[in-house]
């Protein structure tokens, strides 16, 4: 049965109303117009973004068997019901000109097939990390989308935060003398119940979905690509919680210049996310590092102490993610988060669980 209440439809319709009065295409300048695939956490946050970008909108949704999540979003985005699919039909996604991308906030192991068949149909692709849940399914995805002559970005959001941005500049010039070591981590606490806990649909436990933040963050900045790997994991909470995936996970890499990095997730312990760069003449800890919002940064460099905060309001960091997938179709040129990036992530992430003796997926 359809729950969506007439209240909600009006409390909606308002939200509407403010949302497609904020962005301002120009006369000359269509909107860049996505397809949400799944509407659960992240893409209701996506869609947000989309409603406060003055380049991107969105004109489709893709939804299972809750027609009440559909009802939803196309009343707060003005979506037809034309533009409305099942993950059944969804290829007859080709055949919408109101739609130029999919963005993809699926569970990890769905990841691949979605961009398969949206490039197929001819759609760009902006897909959720994990890009998938093994390397071997990236390269498809690659394949795939180079093949069909679309773009696929993978959503690092954190690659188009300026404060973020800010950080890797500062690294990259030497306001810390010459990189050495990282440390980082993502912890949080993730109850029974959900897909991320099913190896099936995740392809892995918290290293999958938080410790892929700061392994991501520290191939960035150190510019390299680890080739040596030592890993433990632990499952300390006892029962079914933790029966497919693991708990709590800590790695160490090394890349072939000799930068060491540390890090470690975990779904079992109160939250906590940070990064540190050490350099040669000082360095810079990023605390908190990985959140939509507040991200601050702060640290000796070589002339002197430094302490910045983000003052970007969520959910700028898609917005702006957003914004460079249109940019690049608009531009022809690849985005700074193509597949690759997930790709190299992904055998990173095989690294780390070979070392730990727990192969990936
Ligand atoms: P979610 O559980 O909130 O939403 C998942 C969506 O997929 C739901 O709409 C659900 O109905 C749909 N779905 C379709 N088939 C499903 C199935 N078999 N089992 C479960 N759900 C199914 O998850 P989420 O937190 O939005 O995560 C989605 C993706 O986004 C993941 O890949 C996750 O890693 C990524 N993510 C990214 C960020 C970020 O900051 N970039 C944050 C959170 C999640």
């Amino acid at each position: 049965m359809n729950t969506f209440s007439r209240r909600n439809f009006t409390k909606l319709s308002a939200f509407a109303a403010a949302a497609q009065s904020l962005p301002s295409f120009g006369q000359d300048q269509k909107p860049f117009r996505f397809a949400a695939v799944g509407l659960g956490t992240i893409s209701d946050i996506f869609m947000k973004a989309c409603a406060q970008s003055t380049k991107c909108k969105v004109t489709g949704l893709v939804s299972g068997h809750a027609p009440e999540k559909a009802a939803k979003y196309k009343a707060m985005y003005g979506i037809p019901d034309s533009s409305v699919y099942s993950y059944e039909n969804f290829d007859q996604i080709a055949h919408d000109p109101k739609i130029d991308a999919v963005y993809i906030g699926l569970p990890n192991s769905m990841h691949a097939e979605y961009t398969i068949r949206a490039a197929k149909a001819g759609k760009h692709v902006l897909c959720e990390k994990p890009m998938a849940i093994s390397s071997a399914e990236c390269q498809t995805m690659i394949d795939a989308c180079k093949k069909a002559n679309v773009k696929l970005m993978i959503a690092y959001r954190v690659h188009y935060d300026p404060i973020w941005m800010r950080v890797k500049d500062l690294a990259r010039s030497g306001a810390i003398g010459d990189i050495q070591e990282f440390q980082g981590g993502f912890r949080a606490f993730f109850k029974a119940g959900q897909w991320r806990l099913d190896r099936a649909l995740s392809g892995g436990g918290s290293l999958m979905d938080l410790g892929i933040y700061p392994l991501n963050a520290i191939r960035w900045i150190a510019e390299e690509e680890p080739t040596s790997f030592a890993a433990q994991i632990a499952t300390k909470t006892p029962g079914p919680r933790f029966a497919s995936v693991e708990e709590s996970i800590e790695f160490s890499l090394k890349t072939p210049s000799g930068v060491l990095a540390s890090a470690g997730s975990s779904y079992g312990v109160s939250g906590d996310n940070y990064l540190t760069i050490f350099g040669t003449d000082g360095h810079l800890r990023i605390s908190p590092a990985y959140g939509y919002q507040g991200v601050r940064f702060a640290g000796e460099t070589k002339t002197g102490p430094i302490d910045e905060t983000s003052k970007g309001v969520m959910p700028y960091q898609f917005t702006l993610e957003a914004d460079h997938l249109a940019d690049c179709v608009r531009n022809n040129t690849e985005p700074k988060t193509a597949g690759d990036e997930g790709y190299k992530d992904l055998v990173a992430m095989e690294g780390i669980y070979k070392a730990a003796g727990a192969p990936i997926a």
